[in-house]
């Protein structure tokens, strides 16, 4: 692996970092503030247009798709876009501002590899453009979503239309006020073999029949303004030329969507967890208890080592497997995939768990980013494939690597 990276590369990084530095940790608090108001929930800030429309004319946009879509692509690998990543999970809502945020990115990347000409004229461009967002519609209250093979939702072909059933959950982004567009996967075939038993399909939110039940809540707070819904579909109407792909691709679309956001949150969680240590080190660097600075007691200090050690364990890991991605794909890299997310969530948890720990009350309060990263953290232990279920399948591969 070559971690010496291209002019081009190094730029951007400095891009981003000054970019964050000037316009996004200015205003970090207040728009955080303004969407713990129930009032503001399902709005958009005017600040968050206006910095997109700064990023975009930076060229910082759509960094995330990498060099193998060609013209629609900025030209990066997995492996340059991992450290622009880092720095944007540096704030629990930056991605957005580059146009980089999940799950838009793994929906664009759907449209951008499976979708034809029109899906991707209607669909795919005012996504790249930054002027509508998305949901993707899998997991199902009613069964163990973990294995995609259960899903109910039915797809079923009716004349020139498919009428889609069920009901979904954790549906994010669907509460934005600017998302038009659901990837649905279902099933359009009950009794074939296991794994082409499912389609996905397009969905635009205004059709009739797809109703917001409620937003989730996670940990006490709603994720405004994109949020997480539970939504029931009821005799859903689309023409048959909204299918991805064709009926029975569904879980071979899942697999290579899945690929590339799992890495995403990692990089990301990288950055939530580098900025967490930096601000504990800030911290400890300034209060006083017992007659002692907080740094120099040996408990925090062997925090701060066990923390570093573990970020860079952890980034490494996190390049290794992008770059594995560049060349092998998603495929060939689902071990070291599975690898980094069962390691870089629980990394991200304990290294907030300590720098909360070291600012005392406020640690826990909304007045640093640290509780909101220990919940990304933990929610990314659950989401996009439990790090059990790959804890399960890693084993499984590896015992077929020796026996
Ligand atoms: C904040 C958030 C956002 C999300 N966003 C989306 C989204 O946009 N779209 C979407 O479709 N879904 C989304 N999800 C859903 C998420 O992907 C599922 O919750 C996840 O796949 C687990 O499915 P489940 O909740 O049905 O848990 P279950 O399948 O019921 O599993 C429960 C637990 O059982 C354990 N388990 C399961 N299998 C095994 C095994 N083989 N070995 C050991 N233990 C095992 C795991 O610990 C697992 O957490 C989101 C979830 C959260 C929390």
């Amino acid at each position: 692996m070559n971690f010496e990276y291209t002019a081009r590369t190094q730029d951007l990084i400095q891009q981003v970092e000054a970019f964050m530095d000037r316009y996004i940790y200015p205003v970090e608090q207040q728009l955080n503030t303004y969407y713990g108001q129930a009032e503001n929930y399902w709005t958009v800030h005017p600040k968050i247009e206006e910095l997109k429309g700064l990023a975009k004319s930076a060229g910082l946009w759509n960094l995330f798709l990498p060099k193998s879509y060609g013209e629609l692509s900025p030209g990066l690998t997995n492996l340059e876009y991992a450290p622009l990543a880092e720095l944007m999970g540096r704030c629990k809502w930056a991605a957005e501002i580059f146009n980089c945020s999940a799950p838009d990115t793994g929906n664009m990347e759907v449209l951008a590899k499976y979708g034809n000409p029109e899906q991707q004229e209607r669909w795919l461009k005012p996504l790249m453009e930054g002027k509508i967002r998305s949901a993707f519609l899998m997991t199902e209250p009613d069964v163990a979503s973990s294995d995609a093979t259960n899903i109910e939702t039915s797809i079923v072909a009716d004349g020139d239309e498919y009428v889609i059933n069920g009901r979904k959950w954790w549906s994010s982004g669907a509460m934005h006020p600017h998302c038009k567009i659901a990837i649905v996967m279902g099933k359009t075939d009950f009794e074939a073999q296991r794994h082409v038993q499912q389609s996905m399909i397009l969905v635009p939110m205004d059709t009739p029949g797809l109703e917001i039940v409620r937003p989730l809540n996670v940990f006490g707070s709603y994720d405004a303004p994109e949020g997480h819904a539970e939504i029931k579909l009821t005799n859903v109407r689309v023409p048959k030329s909204n299918i991805l792909l064709g009926e029975g691709r569904g879980f071979e679309i899942a697999q290579g969507r899945l690929g590339p956001g799992r890495i995403h949150h990692c990089m990301r969680l990288v950055g939530a967890a580098q900025r967490s240590l930096e601000l504990m080190c800030q911290r400890v660097a300034s209060r006083q208890a017992f007659g002692r600075t907080l740094k120099d007691f040996s408990s925090i200090r062997q925090d701060i080592a066990t923390s570093r050690c573990e970020i860079e364990q952890a980034r490494l890991l996190t390049l290794s497997a992008a770059d594995k991605m560049d060349r092998e794909g998603s495929k060939g890299a689902k071990d070291l995939i599975s690898m980094i997310k069962i390691v870089a969530p629980r990394m991200c948890q304990g290294v907030v768990d300590r720098a909360i720990q070291a600012h005392g009350g406020m640690g826990v309060s909304g007045d640093t980013p640290l509780a909101s990263f220990f919940a990304y953290s933990r929610i990314i232990r659950i989401a996009d494939g439990p790090d059990e279920v790959h804890m399960y399948q890693l084993g499984r591969n590896t015992v077929k690597m020796w026996m």
